[in-house]
C-alpha cells in the first residue's frame, strides 16, 4: 500500500467553547473503536471539576510546558484564552502509521498549523451552535466558567467564527445525534481523501508494475 502517502488521516474539530465539539468528537471516536484515536492535548489551564489528568488533558505547569516546547514535543501549540495548549507528535504519528483516524480537538490557530504540517491528510470541521444565545446558555449551564472567563470565551467565539472559510465542513450542532452522524461520515470519508494517495504510484500498482 505504498501508494498511500500516510495510512491514516487527521480530523480537526474546532469551534467555540460550548459548541459541543469535544463531546461530539469523543463520542464519534469511541464509537469508531480501533479505527480512531483521540489526541489528548497538554495544557497549562487549571483542571476543571470532574476532569482527569491523562484523560481530558495532560495538565502541566507553564515551566513544564515550555520545556516540552523546547524538546520539540509538539506538532503545534498555541495560547488560547490565556492558557497554553499543545498537540503531541509521537502518539499521533504512531496512530497515523496504524491507519487510524486521528481526532484533534484544537483551536483555529492549531488548525492552521496542523494543515501546514500535514496538508494532504487533514480534513477539518468547524462546529458551532445555531446562534449566540444558545452558546451563552450552554456555557452558563456547564457552570465551569466565571463571569470573566465567559466574556473572554464569547469574544473569542466571534473571532473563531471568522475563520470558518478555512474549514472543509461547517457543522451546526443543534441536534446532537444528527451532528454525530455527520461527523462520523466526514471522519470515515477522510480516510479516502484523494490527496492521501500518490496517484502515479497507484497507477503503477494498478497496472501490476508495483
Ligand atoms: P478548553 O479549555 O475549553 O478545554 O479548551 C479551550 C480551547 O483550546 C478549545 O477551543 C480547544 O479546542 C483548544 N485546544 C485544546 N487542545 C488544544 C491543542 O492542543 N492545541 C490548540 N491549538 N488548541 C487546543
Amino acid at each position: 500500500m505504498d501508494y498511500m502517502k500516510v495510512k491514516g488521516s487527521i480530523v480537526v474539530v474546532s469551534g467555540p467553547s460550548g459548541s459541543g465539539k469535544t463531546s461530539l468528537a469523543r463520542e464519534v471516536c469511541s464509537e469508531l473503536g480501533d479505527k480512531a484515536y483521540f489526541s489528548i492535548s497538554t495544557t497549562t489551564r487549571p483542571k476543571r471539576e470532574g476532569e482527569k489528568d491523562g484523560v481530558d488533558y495532560f495538565f502541566v505547569s507553564k515551566d513544564e510546558f515550555l520545556e516540552d516546547v523546547e524538546k520539540g514535543y509538539f506538532i503545534e501549540w498555541a495560547e488560547v484564552h490565556g492558557n497554553f495548549y499543545g498537540t503531541s507528535k509521537k502518539e499521533i504519528n504512531k496512530a497515523l502509521d496504524e491507519g487510524k483516524i486521528v481526532f484533534l480537538d484544537i483551536d483555529v490557530q492549531g488548525h492552521e498549523a496542523v494543515r501546514k504540517a500535514y496538508p494532504d491528510i487533514v480534513t477539518s470541521v468547524f462546529v458551532t451552535t445555531k446562534n449566540k444565545e444558545v452558546l451563552i446558555q450552554r456555557l452558563k449551564k456547564r457552570g465551569t466558567e466565571s463571569e470573566e472567563s465567559l466574556k473572554v470565551r464569547m469574544i473569542n467565539a466571534l473571532h473563531e467564527m471568522k475563520k470558518i472559510p478555512e474549514y472543509d465542513y461547517l457543522l451546526i450542532n443543534d441536534d446532537f445525534n444528527e451532528a454525530k452522524e455527520f461527523l462520523r461520515a466526514v471522519a470515515i470519508a477522510s480516510l479516502i481523501k484523494r490527496s492521501k494517495y500518490n496517484i502515479e504510484k497507484f497507477i503503477e500498482f494498478w497496472k501490476g508494475n508495483k
